[in-house]
Parts: structure tokens; C-alpha cells; sequence
């Protein structure tokens, strides 16, 4: 099972969600989880945002597959349907945003996984979708989702509680970690199974926004850590 903040390859990522992760948006695929993935790597595609320490993320809209006219991706709004009357992925997020909005239904859960590096994947968590619109950028409108975290989805007990603690670590300090230990396990230098770990867990209070309290662990260094700690 995939916990948040476990590192993932591209494959081990298309593993888990049964199907192969061509698009980043996926609205209920298989009638499975809807799935986002998203970037804030500079050079990124789109311009995805994190805030409040990764419980709130704003998600831009993806371009339609084929401009109509032989202009750029870019250079044309994104749309809600397709030229034969389809809802586009993007269609199809929004509308189920509007029907929370209007309370005809709770909000759709989303599994968001974020690029860190090409191949390299971080498993965010389950996130809600909670409003959406559209707004110009670079002289065309795009389309902004808005994301609020879920606590973990696994344990039903807790499922559907806000975190008011930070527990998803922001993407830059995901990026100076990765930088600084290397891609690798801090303790035995694998780079297997690898999970950003918080060297004071956020349960006692450890931050999540600071790299000083971040460190990358394989999964046999971060097991044999909780049991110390547990
Ligand atoms: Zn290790």
C-alpha cells in the first residue's frame, strides 16, 4: 500500500493505479479513484501551486490534446468540451466541482501524485475537490482546481478529517531534500522504496516545511525507525 510521501517510480506509479499514466488528469478512470498529477518543477507544463503546506493545492487545467486550427496547445483557451460535445477532462473535474458547490453531491476524492524528477514520483495523498473556474493566462483561459487534503483514506475511522497539521511536504522542500541526500537512502544509501521521512514525526510536532526535519529513508530504515520511535 502506498503511504504518503513514499517516492515511486513512473512504473511502480502506473502499478498502482492499474493503467498506464499517460494524461495528468484522469476523472474516475475504470470507475476507479480520479487521479491528478501534478509538477511545480521549474519548466513544469502547467502552472500548479501548493499552499498552506500542501493541504490546499490549486491545479491548472490541461490543454486539449488537439488544437483545432494549427495553433500551439498554448495558444488556445482550454475547454470544457470537445468539438464532437465530449466533456474534456478538464469538463469533466469542473462539473463535478460546480456539484459540490451546489451541494447535489460530496466532493470527489482525488489521488494527486507530483513529479519531483523525470521518473521520479511522490505519492501525495487523497486530496478533495472543492471549487474550480477559469482564468486568463498568457492571453487564454485556463482552468484552476482547487484541492483540500484528505487525511488518509485507508483508516476509515479517520477518513474525511482536515489535517490541521502539515504534514505533506511542500514541493521545493521535497526538491532540496532529494538534492542534498542524493536520491538515496540516508542510512544505507539504497535507493529503493525510498519514502521522505520526518526526522521529528509530524505527530510530535516535527515540521514539514523546514529540510532540516526531512530526510529520504528506504522502507527497511523507515520501519525500523517507527519501531524505535512506537
Ligand atoms: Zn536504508
Amino acid at each position: 500500500m502506498v503511504k504518503t510521501g513514499d517516492v515511486i517510480s513512473y512504473y511502480q506509479m502506473c502499478a498502482l493505479e492499474g493503467m498506464s499514466m499517460r494524461r495528468g488528469m484522469s476523472f474516475r478512470p475504470r470507475r476507479r479513484t480520479s487521479v491528478l498529477l501534478m509538477s511545480v518543477r521549474p519548466g513544469a507544463p502547467y502552472h500548479d501551486q501548493v499552499q498552506d503546506g500542501g493541504r490546499t493545492l490549486i491545479y491548472e487545467g490541461h490543454d486539449n490534446p488537439v488544437p483545432s486550427n494549427g495553433k500551439r496547445p498554448k495558444e488556445v483557451d482550454q475547454e470544457a468540451r470537445s468539438a464532437d460535445g465530449k466533456l474534456t477532462q478538464n469538463g469533466l473535474f469542473y462539473e463535478a466541482a460546480q456539484a459540490y458547490r451546489e451541494g447535489r453531491c460530496p466532493a470527489e476524492v482525488v489521488r494527486v501524485y507530483e513529479k519531483i524528477k523525470t521518473g521520479i514520483w511522490v505519492y501525495d495523498g487523497h486530496y478533495e475537490l472543492v471549487d474550480a473556474w477559469t482564468q486568463p493566462s498568457g492571453g487564454r483561459q485556463v482552468f484552476k482546481f482547487r484541492l483540500r487534503l484528505l487525511d488518509d483514506l485507508e483508516s476509515p475511522e479517520s477518513s474525511r478529517v482536515t489535517l490541521d497539521s502539515t504534514r505533506v511536504i511542500p514541493s521545493q522542500v521535497k526538491l532540496d531534500v532529494w538534492k542534498r541526500d542524493g536520491g538515496k537512502c540516508v542510512v544505507c544509501g539504497s535507493n529503493d522504496n525510498l519514502h521522505f521521512d520526518h526526522i521529528i514525526p509530524y505527530s510530535r510536532g516535527g515540521t514539514s516545511l523546514d529540510t532540516k526535519n526531512i530526510q529520504i529513508l528506504c522502507a527497511r530504515h523507515n520501519l525500523r525507525k517507527r519501531d524505535k520511535i512506537e
